[in-house]
């Protein structure tokens, strides 16, 4: 029996993850976490008879206490129980939490040596090479989930990193690739939230609309794959088919394609090493007909330029990033800041910080990752108080 978690569980990935899980037989199930859908994770942990199930709100847990009334299942609620969820031993872990909060489960997770499915792209932008670290230093592993990682990965199956060339990461382009910068700057939430072929959770949708999805993702390419900046490219791909292409020294590039659905990178890491039979719908490219690619506009889509900043920054420029990312989002989403503000916002957070020193020291600590973090979104929310202002 594999034991299993699921941080985020409620969420798009969670979901699915829990589609897969409720699928298998061999699998015992630790821990399932989520937020205030506390209908949803009382019957993911209901019927996949978990351990323990958190929710991340306090004031929720009476409400998931009575919705598991009668079983055997433990119930938790706040910051500190995701944490010692995250303590109770398991073999695979999903972390599927939004944002900076996955960050610590996933650390406790790969310190008692599991393994990390890691849907979570923002904790390896924030504190890339501390992750890496401790998987390696407690026998832990990371696997990709993210579709495009998971098709890297893939495509480097059984090849020499040393003979990677090139790795060319597809974006959708979003509800916004064909936008002019004036319709840009008037986008409204509403039409950030609908993107054209994955349906996913509210604010990795919206940042697919800005492409600062696809700009965390070349940070995530970096950290992960240990590759250089400069062998890292972006490729605009509406249909979403092709994930991510590896190009090699001698030439020949290796593709991964896929219809979109997140199930098949989630259990692509499940079931890794092996490769086994998962319900995603099957590609017919007959019926396709064809797939298109150009290159992103830079001057609409600044996310991907400030990514490129990040990465030569190097240091806690990455927790920098990400935490102003979500502060941006977060003053989007109110309606206190325009579509495009969001980049002139991480941007000016990242001027700011980088007269201090502590942005491009070495990451070594959580705790510089965290004060970081909390610097990064204190400057971020004050500049949005100024652009108000404007
Ligand atoms: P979602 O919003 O649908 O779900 C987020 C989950 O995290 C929910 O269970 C929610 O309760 C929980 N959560 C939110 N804030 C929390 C907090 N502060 N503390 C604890 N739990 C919290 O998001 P999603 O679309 O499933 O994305 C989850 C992660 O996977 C993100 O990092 C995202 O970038 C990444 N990802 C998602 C997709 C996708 O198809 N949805 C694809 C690739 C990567
Ligand atoms: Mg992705």
């Amino acid at each position: 029996m594999m034991r299993v978690s699921v941080f985020g569980a409620t969420g798009s990935v969670g979901e699915s993850t829990f589609d897969l899980l409720a699928r298998r037989d061999d699998i015992r199930t630790v821990a399932l976490t989520g937020g205030r859908n506390i209908a949803r994770l009382a019957r993911q942990a209901r019927e996949l008879q978990a351990e323990i199930a958190v929710t991340a709100h306090d004031d929720c847990y009476f409400a998931l206490k009575e919705a598991l009334a009668g079983t055997e299942i433990k119930v938790a609620a706040g910051t500190q129980a995701l944490i010692d969820a995250a303590d109770r031993p398991a073999d695979w872990v999903m972390s599927a939490i939004v944002g900076a909060a996955g960050l610590v489960p996933g650390f406790r997770a790969l310190s008692q040596g599991a393994t990390l499915a890691l849907a979570n792209k923002e904790s390896l932008v924030s504190a890339g090479p501390l992750m890496m670290a401790c998987a390696a230093q407690h026998g832990g592993r990371i696997l990709p989930v993210d579709s495009e990682h998971s098709a890297v990965f893939q495509a480097l199956t059984g090849e020499d990193i040393a003979a990677v060339e090139r790795v060319v990461i597809t974006a959708s382009g979003g509800p916004f690739r064909n936008w002019s910068k004036a319709q840009l700057e008037l986008a409204t939430l509403a039409q950030a939230m609908v993107h054209p072929n994955w349906s996913m959770g509210q604010r990795i949708t919206i940042d697919s609309a800005s492409m600062f999805n696809k700009a965390l993702e070349l940070i995530e390419t970096r950290e992960f794959f240990g590759l250089d900046p400069a062998q890292i490219e972006t490729v605009v791909h509406p249909q979403s088919i092709v994930h991510a292409l590896v190009g090699f020294r001698d030439g020949a590039m290796m593709a991964h394609m896929g219809m979109p659905d997140m199930r098949h990178a989630i259990g692509y890491a499940l079931n890794w090493p092996d490769r086994a039979a998962l319900p995603v719908p099957r590609l017919d490219l007959s019926v396709l007909g064809r797939l298109d690619f150009e290159a992103p506009d830079p001057d609409r889509f600044p996310a991907l330029q400030i990514a490129r900043h990040v990465m030569d920054l190097r240091g806690h420029a990455g927790t920098a990033f990400n935490a102003a990312k979500e502060v941006a989002l977060d003053e989007f989403i109110a309606g206190h800041i325009g579509f495009m503000d969001m980049a002139r916002l991480v941007d000016r957070t990242l001027d700011q910080l980088v007269a201090d020193s502590g942005l491009t020291a070495p990451v070594r600590a959580l705790e510089s990752v965290q004060a970081m973090d909390q610097m990064a979104r204190r400057v971020a929310r004050e500049l949005a108080r100024q652009l108000l202002k404007n």
